[in-house]
């Protein structure tokens, strides 16, 4: 599709009862995960032949939909999830966004949505974190989550890729997505259902690949587990991915591992592509292969797996202490925080908050 835009400049509506000062900071002191939304949105609308116009920050609030919108029935829909971080000096600075610009785009192809140009999708981002600078928590609570996304606002059943689109970007004040003192994750092994399939749309973020994600997380939490891990579709034997994150190995050698992007099939993520860089950087064996389900218990049987966690900007890092599946279920180094699991996840943190130096230019301040 065609990546048309007026030389687009943002038309800024303030909230004029904005949420009071003393509300809003005891909700930022204490945010929860994806309820504390800060006061304002993005709003950029494509019209096909005219391209992206229309480019406004609004006080937030309710959409207005035809009934008739594709989003509702065909779900032509793409996401992103970033973070903006207070440094040690009370500047504000997001990690990595050209990426999740980039991403957004190759989203928006594969689901026959519009090109949203990576200056714009920027420019939306920096300009609602600036107005909503004060939703950004003190590092020791958390960050501001944003969610950029795109939607079809065609009014039209016939199935066919829509002509209208908006690009909304909403964002809130959030805290730990797992609690620091709930320890390591359990992990149910799903053999029933898949997330994505060769030639599917699991490379794409896509609020599809969730709903079909959710009876999975379902049974897992029937058998007593936080988090799904996918195996892939064609030999159900080889592991994919969680519901919403990357997976990492790490075994006795000291070597770390994860499941390639190769295959199509796994979601690239950026804190993946991260982690594998700082591991690379302090030395550390890195491998992206394939491997095996059966391998996975025989490893931690004979200790020869040391930690495994799962990865993705809205919990960073995550331990994962056991493993269960329908017939077979492994505890991974008794349960507790592995110490390369800590170190890689520490060392993300300090770049993203601005307490350690930035050796791959990955920061950008916006306010
Ligand atoms: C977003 C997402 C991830 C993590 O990507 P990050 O860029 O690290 O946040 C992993 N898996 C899936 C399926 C995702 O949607």
């Amino acid at each position: 599709m065609t990546t048309v835009s007026d030389n687009i400049a943002f038309k800024i509506t303030r909230k004029t009862d904005g949420t009071p000062a003393a509300e809003r900071e005891s909700l930022v002191a204490n945010p929860g995960f994806g309820r504390a939304f800060t006061d304002h949105m993005a709003v950029v609308t494509y019209t096909e032949g005219r391209g992206w116009h229309s480019a406004e920050i609004l006080p937030r609030q309710p959409l207005m939909l035809d009934p008739a919108a594709s989003v509702l029935h065909y779900a032509q829909e793409i996401f992103e999830g970033m973070k903006a971080y207070r440094t040690p000096n009370g500047a504000v600075q997001l990690f990595r966004p050209e990426a999740n610009a980039r991403r957004f785009q190759k989203s928006a192809e594969r689901m026959a949505m519009a090109q949203l140009p990576e200056d714009l999708f920027l420019e939306a981002v920096t300009q609602l974190v600036t107005i909503d600078r004060d939703w950004v928590p003190a590092p020791e609570v958390g960050t501001l989550y944003i969610r950029p996304f795109m939607i079809a606002t065609e009014a039209a059943l016939g199935v066919k890729p829509a002509s209208e689109f908006k690009f909304i970007v909403i964002a809130c004040a959030a805290g730990e997505y797992f609690s620091k003192d709930a320890g390591p994750v359990s992990v149910w092994v799903e053999t029933d259902t898949v997330r994505a399939s060769r030639g599917g749309t699991g490379t794409a973020k896509c609020g599809g690949n969730y709903a079909a994600s959710l009876t999975a997380q379902m049974e897992g939490k029937e058998h007593g587990c936080q988090q799904v891990l996918f195996l892939d579709a064609e030999e159900r034997r080889w592991l994919e991915e969680m519901g919403g994150m990357n997976v990492m190995m790490v075994f006795e050698d000291g070597t770390l591992l994860t499941p390639p992007l190769a295959g199509g099939t796994i979601l690239h993520g950026i804190t993946r592509d991260s982690l594998l860089t700082l591991a690379r950087d302090a030395g550390m064996p890195v491998k992206e292969e394939r491997y095996a389900l059966d391998q996975l218990f025989a490893d931690a049987k004979s200790g020869k797996l040391r930690e495994v966690f799962a990865c993705g900007t809205a919990a960073v890092v995550s331990p994962i202490g056991a493993f269960k599946s329908k017939t077979d279920s492994c505890t991974i180094n008794n349960n507790t925080v592995g110490d390369v699991t800590a170190k890689l996840r520490q060392t993300l943190c300090d770049i993203q908050f601005g307490r350690t130096a930035d050796p791959h230019d990955w920061i950008r301040t916006v306010a």
